[in-house]
């Protein structure tokens, strides 16, 4: 499944350059373009759907395969031991600005509070 005006289906097909860190069968982490933490990259399944829920509910496999190439991006970048977070925004409160599902991960500092107030 592919969307054509979908940026991240088009990393996916390689007609944008991304930074890639792990890639398997059916999943693909990059860098993101403007990191908010030192180690900041991206977890997406390479077919396309909107969002977290969306990907949970169309194919629990493939959401479990994401989530543990989080864990596998996190170690490589040697912040296992440290710590990292995982982020999945979802609709308009979450300012998910690219709906494609993609999780964040991010750490290499403390992160501070989860939500800011
Ligand atoms: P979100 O706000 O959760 O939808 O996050 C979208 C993320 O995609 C942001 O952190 C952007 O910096 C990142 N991003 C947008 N375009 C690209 C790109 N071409 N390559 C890598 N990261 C990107």
């Amino acid at each position: 499944m592919t969307d054509t005006d979908c940026i991240f289906c088009k990393i996916v097909a390689g007609d944008i350059p991304s930074t890639k860190v792990l890639e398997t069968e059916r999943v693909l982490a990059f860098r993101d373009l403007y990191p908010k933490a030192p180690t900041h990259v991206l977890v997406i399944p390479k077919d396309h759907y909107a969002n977290a829920a969306e990907v949970a509910k169309a194919d629990p496999a493939l959401t479990g395969e994401v989530v543990a190439a989080a864990a596998e991006v996190a170690a490589a970048e040697g912040i296992d031991g440290t710590g990292w977070r995982l982020i999945a925004n979802t609709g308009p409160h979450s300012g998910q600005d690219v709906f494609h599902v993609h999780f964040h991960v991010v750490g290499g500092k403390p992160l501070g509070p989860m939500v800011s107030a």
